[in-house]
């Protein structure tokens, strides 16, 4: 029996890898539906070689032209229809990929479904992290990292009991701005930021890793996804970005998951777990290699990897606070309208305001509610500064 996929974010930079993992093993892998958001021109492309069930895209006006031109496709609209997409009948998994908070709702209504997912979009986990993992166990759902270093550190956890970890270690490649200085991180632009990424990965992460923001959010995705407290959760840089993260057992003993920095791997993993299948990435050579680096992370000259600690530790909507506070942030910063290091200022003073709205135990609408409200603090900082 062929595995039915949804994949929502399908033209996003880990959607489309998603769309051709699977296109390489028709045998396996079925496309049962797609979200495209705003790209209906990739939509188009899609479907004049691929023969799709269901579709969703955001404009509801996009919605109506597609349904006259293609009337044996059904057509979904609007964030309703993510939801709706994301819990179709005879659906084996539904693979998250869309970016940013509106990813949400529709994990959480494919595991109401009984759906597995593989999750890609991090705001999930961020911000609702609590939230999506207990409704998962409730409804027996299996949450599968698409993430690599989560990815790694779920194969190599694979078989072992969770009581036997000493500790999780993250590694980072350190992003763009790695070897800067504080003093010449105040002047670097976006276009620094995005111009070799080691991960193919799409904008916002880009800047995320290089602001270090990433990291801290992976480390509270690895508390939630692997219900490891924060103590037992480390970060290292690793500039190679060769091997994705490592698990360490109470006897000393190590384990890490190598391979080139593709994330064909990590997804194709998702879809063919627990088995490991052929693929089309590149093989690692280790003696071409040579060596592999490590070293310690500054805190100093990136503080958001603390700032997650910190907001991770506190719990409840403290995480979505960070969140929301962040996207706009980064948002600002890809059009110019605050700085490099405003992404910082801005979070540590939005999570700090956001002491005010602070609650222990939240639901959805709880945590619907500190996310926008960090939004909406974020941009009222962004339009004091002007620029
Ligand atoms: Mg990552």
């Amino acid at each position: 029996m062929k595995k039915r996929i949804v994949v929502l974010g399908a033209s996003g930079c880990i959607g489309q890898q998603t769309l051709d993992v699977i296109a390489q093993h028709p045998d396996l892998y079925e496309l049962a539906g797609i979200s495209v958001g705003h790209n209906i021109a990739f939509l188009e492309a899609f479907l004049k070689e691929n023969p799709v069930e269901n579709v969703c895209v955001i404009e509801e006006k996009d919605c109506e032209s597609l349904r006259q031109r293609y009337p044996d496709i059904r057509f979904h609209c609007g964030q309703n229809g993510l939801d709706d997409i994301a819990a179709l009948d005879n659906v084996d998994v539904l693979f998250n990929a869309i970016q940013g908070f509106d990813g949400l709702t529709p994990t959480l209504s494919a595991i109401n479904k009984g759906t597995d997912v593989a999750i890609a979009n991090k705001e999930s986990l961020i911000a609702a992290g609590e939230l999506v993992v207990r409704l998962a166990r409730e409804k027996h759902v299996n949450l599968i990292p698409i993430d690599s270093e989560h990815s790694a550190i779920f194969q190599c956890m694979n078989g072992y009991d969770y009581a036997d970890v000493k500790r999780l270690i993250i590694t980072a490649s350190g992003g763009a701005f790695r070897d800067l200085s504080r003093e010449q991180l105040t002047s670097v632009t976006a276009a620094d930021a995005l111009k070799h990424p080691k991960w193919s990965m799409g904008n916002k992460i880009t800047i995320d890793s290089a602001s270090m923001m990433n990291k801290g959010f992976e480390i509270i995705e690895a508390h939630v996804l692997f219900d490891m407290p924060y103590e037992k959760i480390e970060t290292v840089i690793h500039p190679e970005s060769i091997i994705h993260s490592l698990v360490e057992f109470n006897d000393h003993s190590l384990l890490a998951e190598m391979a080139v920095a593709d994330m064909r791997v990590a997804i194709q993993y998702a879809l063919s777990y627990p088995r490991k299948i052929a693929n089309s990435t590149q093989t690692l050579d280790l003696c071409k290699l040579g060596s592999l680096n490590f070293r310690p992370m500054d805190t100093r000259r990136f503080p958001l990897v603390d700032l997650a600690y910190q907001a991770g530790k506190k719990g409840g909507n403290m995480p979505a606070i960070l969140n929301g506070a962040n996207e706009v942030a980064v948002d600002s910063f890809l059009v110019g309208h605050c700085r490099f290091l405003d992404i910082e200022k801005i979070n540590f003073a939005v999570c700090a305001k956001g002491e005010e709205i602070y609650k222990k135990d939240c639901e959805l609408e709880d945590i619907v509610f500190a996310n926008s409200w960090a939004s909406q603090q974020a941009q009222t900082m962004i339009d004091e500064l002007g620029r």
